[in-house]
C-alpha cells in the first residue's frame, strides 16, 4: 500500500483517509445486510487498504501493532480462544 498509494495518501491527509476507511466499513455493512458475498470480500479488502493507508501516514507499523496486542491471544484474558465473559 505504501508503494502504491503513499504519495496520493499524503495529499489526501490523515483525517480524510480515516474518514474514507469508515465509509468503507459502512459499505461492508451494506454488503453484509444484502448477503452479497463477492461485495463483502471487496469491501473487506477496501477497509484493510484504507486502514493500511492511515497507518502509513501515522507511521504505525500495523503488523507489529496488531501482533503486539493480539499475537498471544486475547489481550484481556490471554487465552486462545478468548475466555472472557460476555459476547
Ligand atoms: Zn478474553
Amino acid at each position: 500500500m505504501k508503494r502504491t498509494y503513499l504519495q496520493r495518501d499524503k495529499k489526501k491527509g490523515t483525517y480524510a483517509t480515516l474518514l474514507r476507511m469508515t465509509s468503507e466499513v459502512g459499505e461492508m455493512l451494506d454488503a453484509v445486510l444484502r448477503n452479497d458475498l463477492p461485495q463483502i470480500h471487496a469491501e473487506a479488502a477496501d477497509v484493510l487498504a484504507w486502514l493500511c493507508s492511515a497507518c502509513n501516514l501515522l507511521s504505525v507499523d500495523l503488523e507489529k501493532a496488531f501482533l503486539n496486542k493480539y499475537g498471544n491471544g486475547c489481550p484481556r484474558c490471554c487465552q486462545v480462544p478468548c475466555a472472557c465473559k460476555g459476547p
